[in-house]
This record gives C-alpha cells, structure tokens and sequence, in this order.
C-alpha cells in the first residue's frame, strides 16, 4: 500500500475513534446531581433538560463522524479525486481555472452530503431545546450568502495561491503566505462594517444604564471603543454572546439582543470587561501572531509535497497538479492540525482564566462575572460536568465550575492586588 495512502486512511480512522471514545467518556461523565454552584440558578428539570441535550448532541456528532468517514474512504478508494478532476479538467481551462473548478465541485460534494446533518441539527436538535430561531428561507439564505463569499473571497485567494505555486518557484511559499494573511487582515478589517451585515442587524445600543455602565467601564480602563451594538442574534438562535470586532480605532463591542434581554447591566458590563482583558493581556496579539506562524509553516511544509508523485498516486491521479497536490496535502496533515489545535486550546484555556481575572480585578465584582457565567450556562444548556479528556480535545474554554471556582478563589484576595492591577490598567491608557 501507498505509504501516503496508509497514513491518511490511518489517520482518518484514529481521529474518528478517539473523538467517539471521548464523546461516549463525555456522556458517561454526566451526573445528575446539581453541582453546588448552580443551586438556584438551574431547577431540576431544566438541568435534566441540559444533559438530554448534551446526549442527543453526543450521538448526532457521533453518527455524523461516522458516516462522514465511510463516505470519506469510500470517495478516496472508489477514485472519487481523478473523477473530479476529470470534470475539472474537461472544462478546458488552464491550470490555475481548472484548480478552482477542482475545488469548487469538491466544496459543492461536501456541502450537499452535509446538508441533511445540517438541517437535522437546526431543524431537530436545537428545535427540540428551544434553541432554534433559523426559519427555512434564512436557512437558505445564509448557504447562498456562504457561497457567495466563499467565490469572492476564497476564489481568486484559491487561484492567487495557485498561480504562485505554479510560476514563483522556490519561494512560492512565502508569496501564498503574504497573501493568505494579506487577504485575512482586510477580511478582519472590512468584517464589522461590510461581511457580519450580510447576516445580521447591528442596531447601536440605546442610551441608557447599560450604555452608560459599558462606557464607564470602558473609560475606567481607558479602553477606546468606536461603537457599541446590539446584534439580533434572534434571529437564528436563543443562544447569547457578545464579541469584538475591527482593530484599534474602528473597534466594535456587538451584544447579541438575547444577552441584552437577558442580563443586568452588571453582567454584561462583566462579560465586556473579561473581552477588554483578552485584549489587555495581548491574547488578541499572541492568537493572531500564532495564526500567522502557523500559516507559514504549513505553506513551507507544502511546498515539499504539492508536486510529490507518491502523494497523488496514493489518491488514484496519474499525473501531477498544485491544485490536486494541495488538497492532498490538507488530507495528509490533517493529524498534525489536530495537534495543533490541541496545543492552541491549551493556551487559549490558560487565556479564559487569565480575561476572568482582568474583569474581576478590574470591575471589582468577581461574584458579576460568576452570575453572568452562570446565565450564560444555563441560558446555553452548557454540559457542566464535561469530561477532562473532552476539555483537553476540544474545549477552548475551561468548564464553567472551574472558572467559578478560580473567580471565588480570586474575590477572597485582598484588595491591594486589585488597586494595583487597576493602576497598571490606567498607566497602560497614559503610555
Ligand atoms: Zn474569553
């Protein structure tokens, strides 16, 4: 067997069976016992209601992997990649037109075979929960606008990548990095003001006390903010969030309308203040930065293998081609990627609980965060007890009950921390 082929297949089944033995240790890791810390906040019957939904999401994405993996081996062993290719090529255009046709009819094939666990999980799961808002037409709606910015943005981003590999030689490489990160920042630019709109309704948050205490707060810390507002995050689900977008002067806090409906103005001022720590502490920074490191290193991996013939034997292709090679590759790296990722939620975890600290300390009102935390969990059904294995693999947020255990351990610390802290936040905003 190709040695290629038997690491990708290999790999593939690996990935398929630790995700569903940590999804049956997860399930297996419910209790139905309340956890101390939620007494009050959850009666019994919605907390039974949270594990229910944790199970039935549990065996959903464990019959999605599964099949996603069968359809996966079948379509490389039975020569699914030289058909498309096939249909590609016989469009007659040149290499770097026939790679995005090549890409396109695969992102097509994988779109429809989602498409039912797609609809099933809106329509099904979170209906059954009361979580679901999407009617049928923004459904559709957002697959068309997904594709519509997938063609804009990915399609000649795909055929820049392309070209370089095909004509800038050895240093190929660093071009399709530069451009990859080129096109993300403006992406990142132009989000908050011409992609996110094509989604949602941001409407600015009245004035009022929750404006006043957000930009209070935000004045404290001498954190610059360009707009404060409400999205309508209803329109598709119950859930509740609250994030920032742009960079430096153009820098937006969007609330989903379901926090705002949903929490006092401490709470949420608690939930800004744990994102103005992210950006603080220069977590914002560091992810970018790795990102971009990342990037770079896989492009120069790549390069070594986009023309190698064994890989694109090992796929049934007789010829060699960037494009094809480059689809290979992301199939071949697929088990260093999931290490990564691994890596990068170790850090983002250690994140989580140094942005808890920020607000705490800043705010002075550690027990408004572990309230927002805790309506943010039961608002969300959020599984409580995950299992550690489960946290290691996927999570990028540590469970709630140890970010509520390390805030309380936190409000015990003596006020001088806190003083300090605050200073240093004020000192940054004068330097
Ligand atoms: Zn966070």
């Amino acid at each position: 067997m190709n040695i290629y082929l038997a690491i990708v297949l290999g790999s593939m089944i690996a990935a398929w069976a630790v995700n569903t033995v940590v999804a049956v240790l997860n399930v297996k890791a419910l209790d139905p016992r309340l956890p101390q810390e939620f007494a009050g906040v959850y009666d019994a019957q919605a907390y039974a209601a949270s594990q229910r939904y944790t199970r039935d999401v549990a065996r959903f994405d464990v019959v999605a992997e599964t099949v996603g993996l069968a359809v996966g081996v079948a379509f490389i062993l039975c020569g699914g990649f030289p058909f498309v290719d096939g249909l590609a090529r016989s469009v007659g255009f040149g290499p770097v037109g026939t790679g995005v046709v090549f890409a396109a009819i695969l992102l097509l094939i994988n779109d429809v075979l989602n498409l039912p666990f797609s609809v099933h999980r809106t329509f099904v799961i979170e209906e059954r929960y009361g979580f679901n808002r999407t009617t049928a037409r923004t459904f559709v709606l957002d697959r068309l606008r997904g594709w519509l910015l997938t063609g804009v943005i990915g399609g000649p981003l795909l055929a820049a990548l392309l070209w370089f590999f095909n004509a800038a030689g050895p240093l190929a490489w660093v071009w399709a990095w530069l451009a990859t990160v080129t096109v993300m920042a403006v992406m990142h630019y132009l989000a908050p003001s011409l992609i996110l709109p094509l989604f949602n309704t941001f409407t600015p948050l009245e004035p009022g006390p929750l404006r006043d205490a957000i930009e209070d707060y935000a004045r404290r810390v001498g954190f610059a903010l360009s707009g404060l507002y409400v999205m309508d995050g209803s329109r598709r689900s119950a859930r509740s969030n609250a994030f920032f977008t742009g960079f430096g002067k153009r820098r937006r806090i969007a609330l989903f309308d379901t926090l705002v409906a949903a929490h006092s103005p401490e709470e949420i001022v608690a939930v800004v203040a744990h994102e103005v720590g992210h950006y603080r502490k220069g977590h914002v920074l560091r992810h970018l930065a790795l990102g971009v490191a990342r990037m770079g290193a896989v492009f120069l991996v790549m390069s070594f293998f986009l023309t190698s013939p064994g890989l694109h034997a090992a796929f049934g292709m007789d010829g060699v081609s960037a494009y094809a090679g480059l689809v290979f590759f992301l199939l071949l790296f697929a088990p260093v990627s999931m290490v990564l990722s691994v890596g990068q939620n170790v850090i983002s975890r250690r994140h989580e609980y140094e942005a808890d600290r920020f607000a705490a300390q800043t705010t002075g009102r550690p027990e408004a965060l572990v309230s927002a935390l805790r309506c943010l969990s039961v608002d969300n059904l959020s599984n409580l007890t995950p299992h550690p294995a489960h946290v290691f693999l996927n999570h990028s947020h540590p469970p709630v009950l140890a970010r509520i255990r390390a805030l309380r351990a936190l409000g015990a610390a003596d006020a001088t921390a806190r003083d300090a802290d605050l200073a240093s936040a004020v000192e940054h905003r004068a330097g």
